[in-house]
């Protein structure tokens, strides 16, 4: 069975709080694995004939620990993969709240932001609170459940933004020391191409696709596609959507590939849970790191 798995931070949860990252050492024992049953290809290789079942490694969000750690036992390994590049925080120096939110919870206690964050609250704001509890059951710590909730439930996103930014540009130093900390860099994205992995789009600012196919790509797509033909020297032919597409992905895995196919792609990642059955699919399905079967 062909099938590709879906990675985000691949770092020691210890060290980073904001969602769960794969730790390196399950990451390599993950490869190491699945390895012998079958073979790692780039996208491009899909229809490839290969003697065992194909195996693609993908990774969202561009984050640093995708170079330092995944990429450097991938090529220690000789195993290849597909990245994709956020051109958003390089260019314009914008930060998407989900990093920011990451970051605030892995670097900041939460006694801290939360006692920050409840003095922003109305009296009224704060009685809404109880419904953190079933949106964010999975979190143990209940101000954790507060801390997102109120951030992405209570707060309008601007006001997230700023309140998020200030205490992770202050707790990095500044806001370019935390997207050289966060992201991966021009440079080191070329070692990456020059290794042999394929570099596609996930986006400029990461915005969940808004139903509107020829803003969204004129918007979210272009900008990432230019900046990588750019500075790359690369034509992106995979694409990744941000957030599978969100709330609007029965209407993305429809609308959008006209987009997408008449500027030349070939194909694009969703967060749909599954094994590739047809290689020649636009839409391939992906598997979590965290959620793995085998
Ligand atoms: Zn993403």
């Amino acid at each position: 069975m062909n099938f590709a798995i879906m990675y985000h931070y691949v770092r020691e949860p210890e060290t980073w709080k904001g969602s769960v990252p794969i730790s390196p050492q399950a990451f390599e024992e993950q490869i190491d694995r699945i390895g012998r049953t079958h073979e790692f290809v780039g996208p491009d290789e899909l229809n490839k004939k290969t003697t065992k079942p194909k195996c693609i490694l993908t990774f969202d969000d561009a984050t640093k620990d995708q170079y330092e750690i995944a990429f450097d036992i991938m090529k220690r390994k000789g195993v290849t993969g597909y990245f994709t590049v956020m051109s958003g925080p390089l260019v314009d120096k914008n930060v998407p709240v989900f990093h920011l939110v990451h970051a605030a919870l892995s670097k900041v206690n939460e006694d801290t932001i939360w006692e920050n964050l409840r003095n922003i609250l109305t009296p009224k704001q704060l009685l809404n609170l109880k419904s953190s509890e079933d949106i964010y059951s999975y979190e143990q710590s209940i101000l954790r459940r507060y801390i997102k909730y109120t951030l992405n439930f209570i707060l309008d996103t601007q006001e997230s933004k700023s309140f998020l930014e200030d205490i992770v540009f202050t707790e990095f130093g500044s806001k370019q020391k935390f997207i050289d900390f966060m992201y991966i860099n021009v440079e080191e994205f070329k070692r990456m191409k020059q290794a042999g992995m394929t570099l596609g789009v996930h986006g400029a600012q990461h915005s969940p696709f808004n139903g509107e196919a020829d803003e969204y790509y004129n918007n979210e797509i272009l900008p990432c596609a230019n900046f990588m033909k750019e500075k790359l020297d690369i034509k992106p032919v995979w694409y990744t959507p941000p957030f599978g597409g969100g709330e609007n992905k029965m209407v993305m895995l429809d609308k959008l590939k006209e987009n997408l196919l008449s500027a030349g792609y070939k194909g694009a990642f969703t967060t749909l849970s599954g094994a590739i059955e047809d290689t020649n699919s636009f839409w391939l399905n992906r598997f979590d790191c965290n959620k793995l079967f085998v």
